[in-house]
């Protein structure tokens, strides 16, 4: 059998792994430029080396009985590590969040930065369009990616998937990264819930990670969803005076202070791990299957693959 997974993120890696080891042909499509999806890492250079900030997941959890021995192979292989300040069940990707993903993608066929722009079903199955793609035809396809985006490729093909996405509606998350020459003395290395901020952390405090002294302020979805349209640079300077404040410290000029607006960060949850149609070979996974997690993305893309 002959399946294209669209999105290559957490779920649609982990449907990948599960479909491999039962004999399939599976290739992946993903948009980004690189591995990570909302698992990424990013680098800003600086005066003082380049600085990495994960901006998008902080850390994640591995309490499914199914997950967590694949995140201690992880572990094993130098791809992850518990991150025990946070608590006695955090983990973090090393040296960046997008560590395991990366891992993952290399056991598989991945297309980056291949955007896909509509699926079409034909006499032999599923092709797929987008940039510089081959005309292959697929047995089945797979979406693995945010819910707000499904509808647009499935509402004509499976509408009721569509209208299960559809009412699975994620909120933003506006992050700032920060990054200093030398390490800002704080009473803590983590801020949760304050205000506008709902996480800060020290990244450079994670295991495994090198450079200057890097931040990460994430704001609360309230805060985010009532300053989505602002521009990048209030947003830095609001959410940068806020955690001074709740350090009580006069920062810094940063080396480099940018943002990222995340549209849809954290996700729904549609209160099932996968959706798979086998009259069509069409299915979709995700973490706003199950809810806003690393974790629930592994679940619903391995539950997938394993259906199929
Ligand atoms: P994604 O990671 O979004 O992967 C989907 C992939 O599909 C992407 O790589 C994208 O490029 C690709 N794609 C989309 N459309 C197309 C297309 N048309 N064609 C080709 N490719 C496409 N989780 C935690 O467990 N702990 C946390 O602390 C945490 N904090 C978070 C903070 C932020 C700011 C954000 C954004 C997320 C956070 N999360 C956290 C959630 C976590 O990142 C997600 O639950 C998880 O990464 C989702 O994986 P996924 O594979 O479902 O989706």
């Amino acid at each position: 059998m002959t399946i294209a997974i669209i999105g290559a993120g957490m779920a649609g890696l982990a449907c990948a792994e599960a479909l491999t080891s039962r004999w399939t042909i599976v290739r992946l499509f993903d948009k980004g430029r690189g591995p990570g999806g909302r698992m990424s890492t990013r680098r800003v250079s600086t005066a003082s080396g380049d600085a990495s900030f994960d901006h998008g997941a902080q850390y994640f959890t591995a309490r499914d009985p199914a997950f967590a021995p694949v995140v201690a192979d992880w572990e094993a292989q130098g791809v992850a590590a518990p991150w025990l300040a946070v608590g006695p069940d955090a983990w973090v990707g090393t040296p960046g969040m997008n560590a395991p993903i990366k891992h993952m993608a290399a056991r598989h066929d991945v297309t980056w930065g291949c955007r896909i722009e509509a699926i079409e079903r034909t006499s032999q199955g599923w092709t797929l369009a987008g940039d510089g793609l081959s005309p292959d035809v697929y047995d089945a396809v797979i979406l693995a990616i945010p819910a707000e985006q499904v509808s647009a490729l499935i509402g004509t093909h499976a509408p009721d998937m569509a209208a299960k996405a559809d009412a699975a509606k994620a909120l933003p998350c506006w992050t700032v990264m920060l990054a200093f020459e030398k390490a800002i003395e704080t009473p803590t290395d983590t801020i949760r819930d304050a205000g506008a901020i709902g996480w800060a952390a020290r990244n450079s405090a994670k295991p495994g990670r090198t450079g200057p002294d890097a931040w990460v302020i994430q704001a609360s979805p309230d805060w985010s969803t009532a300053h989505l349209e602002d521009d990048a640079e209030t947003v830095i300077a609001h959410l940068s005076q806020t955690w001074a404040e709740c350090m009580a410290i006069t920062a810094p000029q940063p080396l480099s202070a940018t943002a990222q607006r995340w549209r849809y960060a954290r996700s729904g949850n549609a209160g099932t791990d996968a959706l798979w149609d086998e009259t069509l070979k069409i299915g979709v996974c995700g973490d706003w299957l199950l809810g806003p997690r690393i974790e629930c993305a592994w679940l619903s893309g391995t539950a997938l693959g394993n259906r199929i």
